[in-house]
C-alpha cells in the first residue's frame, strides 16, 4: 500500500505537504502524522485497463469464445490480467477485495472454533495412492516429478494431507475434539476447458476445512455448525444463495450439500421446490423425478454457480490413514470426519457476476477494494479552486471516520474532466464517489455524493458526509 502514498518530493498538486523537511527520510515514503497526509492516489495504482474485447480474447488464446460479464468487466477495468489459459494475475484492486473476503471467512471459521493452518501445494503421490485417488482423479490432477524422480501433485484438495497429519499425532484425546482445521490456499485443477475467468480457472484460491469428531452424532453437529457459518458468510456479503443436496463425487462420504448462487451463467442445474425447502443439484435426482420428493409439488429448475461444498465423510479417510483418538475409556477410535470447501476467488467473481450491471461493477459492500473515491475538479476548470478543499476533505474523512483509513482513493488524474473520472469510478464500483464540483465553491461547500449501491445522488456538506460515511462497515 505504501507504493500508493504520495511522496514528499514528488507531490502531485493536490497532495500538498506542509511537513518539516528535516523529518523527511530520502527514498522513503513519508508519514507526517498518523492518519494525515497519507493520501492514496489513483494515478499510482497499477491497473492495466481498457482492454478491448478482441485484445482480451487474444490474450487468452481464444478466437471466438464469448466471455461472461464478470470476466469481461474484470479484464476491462484492470482487476485481473490473463497469464495462461485458466490462470490470471490478480491485480491490486482484486487482491484488496480478496484479502477482505479472507478476513470475513476467517471471522466466520474462527467463530465456530476453526484453527487456520497452511499446507504445502506439493502433495506426495503416496498419499493419493493410498486412497486410490491418484488414479481416480485422472487428468484433472496436475502431476509433477522432482529431480529425484519422486511424484507429486499440486493439490486440488487436501483430505489426504490433513488426515495423514492428524494421524501422525499419536496422543490425540477425545478432549481435544472436535478439531476444526482450515486453510485458504491456492489449489490446482487441470480443467479440460478453463473458462469464465476466475469462475473456472486452473489455479484458484479455496478455503478448505477438515473436521475431526469423536462420534457420528458429534460430527453431524459440526456439519450443521459449518453450514450455518456458510449461511452467515453469504448473508454478510449480501449474496442470495441456495443450499442444495449434492453428489459426493470424487471426495466421497455419505452426505453432501452445495451452496449455489443462482445466475444464468452458472454451470450447475438446480431443482428447487417452490412450496417447501427442498432443493437439489439435478445430478442427484432421478431424471424422471419432476416432483418434489418431500411435498410432491412440481420442481422448478434454475442455474447456479457452486461457491461452497460440504461433505460428511465419516471414516472414509481416517480409516485409510489410521487417524485415531483415545476415547474416555482410553481406547483408540477412528475420527469421524467432514470437509468443507469455499471457492474464494470464485466467490469474488460470482459476486461480481450477480451484482453488477452490464457496464458497472458492483461489489458486496464489505469487499469493495476502496470504499470511497474522491474526485477533485479538472485542472484549469472554473471549479479548480476547490482542488485544495478536496485534499482537506480527504484528510478530514480519514481522521473523523477511522474505519475508512486506507479506504479512500483520490482520483488525481486532474487532466481529465470530472465526467470522465466519474464514469471510470462508476465502472469500478466504489460504493461512494464524492465529487468536488461547482457547489464545492459555495459557503458552506457542498459535495456531490454518488451512493452506488443504492443509486442515490445527494449533495452533502463535510459534516453530512462524515455522518453518512460513519455508517460504512469495513472488515
Ligand atoms: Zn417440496
Amino acid at each position: 500500500m505504501e507504493g500508493l502514498l504520495t511522496r514528499c518530493r514528488v507531490l502531485p498538486t493536490l497532495a500538498t505537504c506542509s511537513c518539516q523537511p528535516s523529518r523527511y527520510v530520502p527514498g522513503r515514503f513519508h508519514h507526517c502524522a498518523p492518519g494525515r497526509r497519507q493520501r492514496l492516489v489513483l494515478s499510482r495504482v497499477f491497473q492495466p485497463q481498457n482492454l478491448r474485447e478482441d485484445q482480451v480474447l487474444s490474450l487468452e488464446g481464444k478466437v471466438s469464445d464469448l466471455t461472461c460479464k464478470s470476466q469481461r468487466l474484470m479484464l476491462q477495468v484492470g482487476l485481473i490480467y490473463p497469464a495462461s489459459p485458466g490462470c490470471y494475475h490478480l491485480l491490486p484492486y482484486t487482491v484488496r477485495a480478496l484479502e477482505k473476503l479472507v478476513r470475513v471467512i476467517d471471522q466466520e471459521m474462527q467463530a465456530i472454533g476453526g484453527q487456520k493452518v497452511n499446507m504445502p501445494s506439493l502433495s506426495p503421490a503416496e498419499l493419493w495412492q493410498a486412497t486410490n485417488r491418484w488414479n481416480l482423479m485422472g487428468k484433472e490432477l496436475l502431476r509433477v516429478r522432482d529431480r529425484h524422480g519422486k511424484e507429486y501433485c499440486l493439490g486440488p484438495t487436501h483430505e489426504e494431507a490433513i488426515t495423514a497429519l492428524v494421524a501422525s499425532q499419536k496422543q490425540l484425546s477425545y478432549k481435544q475434539l472436535p478439531l476444526l482445521l482450515y486453510q485458504v490456499t491456492r489449489k490446482f485443477r487441470d480443467e479440460p476447458r478453463p473458462r469464465f475467468g476466475l469462475l473456472r480457472g486452473r489455479e484458484f484460491y479455496m478455503k478448505d476445512m477438515y473436521t475431526f469428531d469423536a462420534s457420528p452424532e458429534a460430527a453431524w453437529q459440526t456439519y450443521s455448525l459449518v453450514c450455518d457459518a456458510y449461511c452467515s458468510l453469504f448473508h454478510r456479503l449480501g449474496l442470495q444463495f441456495v443450499k442444495v443436496q449434492a453428489d459426493v463425487g470424487s471426495i466421497g462420504g455419505t452426505m453432501s450439500h452445495e451452496f449455489q448462487l443462482p445466475v444464468d451463467v452458472g454451470e450447475d442445474r438446480l431443482a428447487i421446490c417452490p412450496s417447501c425447502s427442498f432443493s437439489a443439484n439435478v445430478e442427484t435426482l432421478d431424471l424422471s423425478q419432476m416432483n418434489c420428493p418431500a411435498c410432491q409439488s412440481p420442481l422448478t429448475e434454475t442455474k447456479g454457480i457452486e461457491v461452497g461444498h460440504t461433505f460428511y465423510l465419516g471414516t472414509k479417510y481416517s480409516s485409510i490413514f489410521n487417524a485415531q483418538f483415545t476415547n474416555f475409556q482410553g481406547k483408540p477410535c477412528l475420527a469421524e470426519m467432514g470437509c468443507y470447501g469455499l471457492g474464494v476467488t470464485r466467490i469474488l467473481a460470482a459476486a461480481i457476476e450477480v451484482l453488477s450491471t452490464e457496464d458497472c461493477i458492483r461489489w458486496p459492500h464489505l469487499l469493495a477494494p476502496y470504499q470511497v473515491c474522491l474526485v477533485p475538479p479538472k485542472k484549469g476548470s472554473k471549479e479548480a479552486a476547490a482542488a485544495e478543499l478536496t485534499g482537506h476533505l480527504y484528510d478530514h474523512i480519514t481522521e473523523a471516520v477511522p474505519q475508512l483509513c486506507g479506504e479512500v482513493l483520490l482520483d488525481d488524474r486532474t487532466h481529465l474532466t470530472i465526467g470522465n473520472r466519474l464514469k471510470d469510478a462508476r465502472k469500478l464500483g466504489y460504493p461512494y464517489v464524492i465529487i468536488a464540483g461547482k457547489r464545492a465553491l459555495e459557503d458552506p461547500a457542498y459535495f456531490e455524493v454518488w451512493c452506488q449501491n443504492t443509486g442515490e445522488v445527494v449533495f452533502l456538506t463535510k459534516e453530512g458526509l462524515v455522518e453518512l460515511l460513519t455508517q460504512v462497515q469495513t472488515v
